[in-house]
């Protein structure tokens, strides 16, 4: 679509009604009318994979890049000329072959991860990577990825000791439970409570909780892959606590309550309260695992947002274990804790499948320095997770303004920045529904459809994401930092029709 557009653009332009074909996009529309015999001594003027690696400018690459991979860039550029010259363009000269070959070393020594712009208003974003991090936990993580550690080590006695130590008692302080274990996600945590207190035994949980949370977790599927055998209670809307009593006889392992963190069911709606199961549970002997996935440590209320239950209200109503992420609402690195019970969490701790599931050190670093600041810090202004939802609305709109004035000041093509009413979204299966209002801006243009501004932002370095909104480019400035929004700019000068 986008080349026909640009084929059409580029042949009503010429004045004498013949067509000239420079873009290799537009020439495939008319191979046909091509007189491809004067081409062939073109080919011959192309240089040989030799002739190039003798060049100056070639050799000067050698000592850069292995040579394997330089013979497979002149071959891909000798390639791309030949292309060229297929589609009726002239060879390509010497230095021209040379750029290609520069470009394609580039693009192949980039770095995969590579750091990108979220404007997509989606804060805890799973393909953006989810929580950024805050400075104090940025510099933990470089003294701890720079060197050796106390990793597992005491330096009073000098004996080996648990990496879990960093961690545990601040876990047990802010969240009010006798004891943690922390691993490597919270699909690893769920896996192994489930493992460890239900392996071969019945794992009770509600229809309307048999959930998937982005990025394949999908709780059925964990609960079996566990070792446990689902017994489904309830309907998909309505359950009740008899439907859990009824469930309940010897083998049963565990009553499982997990947080449909990623959607809403409106209506006709009923969810057993975590305080009739804890009762229930009590009075079964069988253990109650809350899973709240998004581990939020402080109430959200008070930025407008409806009540999220907390990981500390959770162990308060009884709960015999929680469990909940490192890298969502809590604002750290990946991480799975469980927090509960100090007689349960014993037996996690001493299934295999904990050390399969270990944290590891640069996580546990992050970790540990991200809940200091629960405790001894400012979570609100220090934690970007936190600080991105209680941002000042008139802080958004002042960067929307700015950026949207910065933009129409330069004159990019027939691009008009607009500044608009937008909704972010939390994300990361946390407080689903529930959206914040923000400000972005909107690119117009006739010349460029969305998809293809998109694209460019996209194929931008650093790579920005934004959302298409009606048929237009959109760019929420919640998630975007100031030094980000001058990338931005940078970017949209680079558009080319
Ligand atoms: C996100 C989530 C998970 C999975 O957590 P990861 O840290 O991504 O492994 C599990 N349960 C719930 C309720 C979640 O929201």
């Amino acid at each position: 679509m986008k080349d026909k557009i640009r084929f059409v653009d580029y042949c009503t332009s010429t004045a004498d009604g013949s067509v000239r074909f420079d873009c290799c996009t537009c020439f495939s529309y008319n191979r046909d009318t091509m007189d491809v015999t004067k081409n062939s001594s073109e080919y011959r003027k192309l240089p040989s994979v030799d002739e190039l690696l003798r060049t100056e400018q070639i050799r000067q690459l050698l000592p850069r890049y292995p040579r394997s991979l330089v013979v497979e860039a002149i071959r891909d550029a000798l390639r791309k000329a030949r292309e060229r010259i297929a589609k009726g363009l002239p060879a390509a000269d010497r230095d021209t072959i040379i750029q290609f070959v520069n470009g394609f070393l580039t693009e192949k020594s980039k770095m995969s991860l590579r750091p990108a712009i979220n404007a997509t208003g989606i804060i805890i974003h799973t393909g953006l990577g989810r929580a950024v991090l805050s400075k104090r936990a940025i510099d933990a993580l470089f003294a701890i990825a720079a060197g050796h550690s106390l990793l597992e080590i005491d330096p009073v006695t000098g004996r080996r000791s648990s990496r879990q130590k960093h961690v545990e008692n601040l876990l047990t302080e802010l969240t009010g439970a006798e004891s943690a274990l922390v691993v490597n996600n919270n699909a690893g945590a769920v896996m192994l409570v489930v493992n460890s207190l239900a392996f071969e035994k019945e794992v009770v949980i509600s229809r309307g909780q048999l959930v998937e949370i982005g990025g394949s977790f999908r709780m059925p599927d964990i609960i079996r892959q566990a070792g446990g055998r689902l017994v489904e209670v309830g309907t998909t809307n309505r359950t009740r606590i008899t439907d859990y009593e009824q469930a309940i006889n010897q083998n049963t392992g565990l009553i499982l309550r997990c947080h449909p963190s990623n959607f809403k069911i409106i209506g006709f709606v009923e969810e057993t309260p975590l305080e009739d199961l804890v009762r229930l549970g009590r009075n079964f002997g069988v253990a109650v695992v809350d899973d709240v996935g998004s581990g939020l440590l402080v109430d959200v209320a008070r930025f407008g947002l409806e009540h999220e239950p907390t990981v500390q209200e959770s162990i308060r109503t009884g709960a015999d274990l929680v469990t909940f992420s490192g890298d969502k609402l809590l604002g750290a690195g990946q991480a799975g804790i469980i927090a509960g019970r100090e007689d349960l969490l014993r037996i996690c701790r001493n299934n295999p499948l904990a050390r399969a599931l270990r944290i590891d050190k640069l996580s546990l670093a992050v970790l540990e320095s991200t809940l200091r600041i629960y405790r001894e810090g400012d979570p609100i202004a220090e934690i970007p997770v936190l600080a991105a939802i209680s941002r000042p609305l008139a802080e958004i709109e002042r960067q929307a303004r700015n950026l949207a004035r910065a933009i129409n000041r330069q004159h990019i093509h027939d691009i008009q920045a607009r500044v608009i009413k937008v909704r972010s979204e939390i994300g990361g299966g946390a407080l689903p529904g529930q959206e914040l209002e923000s400000f972005g801006v909107a690119l117009k243009s006739d010349r460029f459809d969305a998809e293809d501004i998109s694209e460019h932002f996209r194929g931008y370095e650093p790579p920005i994401f934004g959302r298409i909104l009606r048929d237009t480019f959109v760019l929420d400035m919640r998630t975007v930092a100031p030094h980000e929004a001058r990338q931005i700019l940078g970017c949209v000068q680079t558009l080319q029709p």
